[in-house]
């Protein structure tokens, strides 16, 4: 069985090493566990008039909280397996962040850059199709998300095809999250993965006791960083890591991957790669043809951040960051994070760290079931007082106040809004971690600890609802 036919496995493993720091009772923990209801779609679509049938899943992992929620997926190696494990993920993700949703997962198993927008857009519309007749997609059952190959427009797409069927629903935009902004999609939403990278990375460099034991000083300045990945999470976590001070000194993606000790500037790349569809002879780096001996190099902070089942029990012991950031789901098999650990490296879970898109997926859902968009009631108000305030301090002082010290008081819009919900789920949920950690003398790992987190909360739920009485 290949390493991505255990993914799911994978994830159960994880699970048990956690659940025996908890007083659930077994059933409940087997419960937590298992998948509530998978769903395989084969449906034709007519491809340059022949017709294809395509393979797709929806699953929905837990039904402790509705609606389920968790992205969908295209590429070629979609399988039941691989959506299960995800939809699992999704499950422990929101109870770390505390995001009231059960977890989900979606994936057609197309090569989307095979197909042209046109037969794109025909696949999406009727995969959503499919999800509506079987109750798979709604604001109040399971809503889905961007995820590998997808993003703005395909949400866009399947917004729409709900709405088409579900006129009388006042909710129905709440259907799907990472719309498009004229859609109902929210500001922040599209660099929310990426920058909860850098603010959780940026809370577990700030501990200097942590640092100290891993060799390290603490705060993110001139941390040396290797990215795998130059996707929307790559690009955007790296992006904001450099403009808070740290040196990008690798890129790695499926075709090779950059090296620059000195640092790599990730507009001037990503400028590059749109330009060129590829980053392969970008000037001001090293290439380096096979891309995964590039996570082997030396730097502080390495962030796999595109699929998962990269770090293995082959290559871990090669691996000489002090710390691993997972910006993917899974990128770390349990037999390497047993080699890593062993090593002393500090391990940032995938379910706490890569968080921010389904936190800021959630307030986009908020958004739409309140049909506002974030400070529009209080914005000019904050704005006046702000403004009162500073006149008042310029009338006693004498002082004269610049313009760009009266513009950085300014009321609070909704991208302000998004950026701090998100900063203060990501301090929260590292800080409540890092304490279940360090309360657990015989607990080795900040994964454990978020599993425990997630079990703990999910556990409270169902014995509320007397489920098990
Ligand atoms: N696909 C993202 C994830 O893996 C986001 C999910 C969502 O926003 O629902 O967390």
């Amino acid at each position: 069985m290949s390493e991505q036919i255990k993914f799911f496995q994978n994830v159960q493993t994880y699970v048990d090493q956690a659940a025996g720091f908890t007083k659930l009772p077994k059933g409940l923990i087997e419960q937590i566990k298992v998948c509530n209801a998978v769903y395989q779609i084969n449906f034709p679509v007519k491809i340059k008039d022949q017709i294809k049938v395509i393979e797709a899943y929806r699953v929905q992992h837990s039904h402790h909280r509705l609606p389920t929620k968790g992205g969908i997926r295209y590429s070629d190696m979609v399988n039941q397996d691989e959506v299960m494990a995800l939809a699992a993920l999704m499950t422990y993700k929101c109870a770390v962040v505390n995001v009231p949703f059960g977890g989900a997962k979606g994936g057609i198993r197309i090569n989307p850059k095979e197909y042209t927008q046109e037969e794109l857009e025909r696949i999406t519309r009727r995969y959503t199709f499919e999800l509506i007749k079987k109750g798979f997609i709604g604001p109040s059952q399971d809503v889905p998300a961007p995820d590998y190959g997808t993003g703005e427009r395909e949400m866009s797409w399947i917004a729409d095809t709900y709405i088409q069927f579900n006129q009388q629903d006042l909710n129905a935009s709440a259907c799907v999250t990472g719309k498009p902004i004229g859609q109902g999609g929210v500001h922040g939403r599209t660099e929310a993965t990426g920058r909860g990278i850098f603010y959780g990375l940026r809370h577990a460099c700030s501990f200097a006791d942590d640092m100290k034991k891993i060799g390290l000083t603490a705060g993110i300045e001139g941390k040396t960083v290797i990215v795998q990945g130059f996707g929307n999470v790559g690009f955007h976590a790296a992006k904001v890591l450099e403009e808070n001070g740290a040196v990008i000194v690798g890129i790695a993606e499926y075709e090779g991957g950059l090296y620059n000790p000195k640092g790599i500037d990730i507009d001037d790349l990503k400028k590059y790669q749109i330009e060129n569809r590829t980053i392969r002879n970008y000037p001001k780096a090293k290439f380096i043809k096979q891309s995964n001996l590039l996570m082997e190099e030396a730097c502080d902070i390495l962030i796999p951040a595109a699929l998962e089942n990269q770090i293995t029990k082959d290559n871990a012991d090669r691996i000489k960051a002090k710390i691993i950031g997972e910006g993917a789901n899974g990128p770390i098999t349990p037999q390497a994070e047993a080699i890593l650990l062993k090593k002393g490296v500090m391990i940032i879970p995938d379910m706490y760290l890569n968080a921010g898109g389904v936190t800021v997926s959630y307030f986009e859902w908020l958004k739409n079931l309140s049909h506002v968009s974030f400070g529009r009631l209080d914005y000019r108000h904050q704005d006046n007082a702000y403004n009162k305030i500073v006149d008042l301090i310029e009338h006693n002082t004498g002082r004269k106040i610049t313009k760009r010290e009266r513009d950085s008081l300014h009321g609070a819009g909704e991208l302000d809004i998004v950026r701090s919900g998100l900063e203060d789920t990501m301090v929260n949920s590292y800080e409540n971690i890092r304490d279940i950690l360090k309360r657990h003398k015989k607990m080795q790992s900040l994964r454990t600890a978020a599993y425990v987190d997630a079990l703990e909360k999910i556990g409270v739920t169902y014995l509320q609802m007397g489920v098990f009485p």
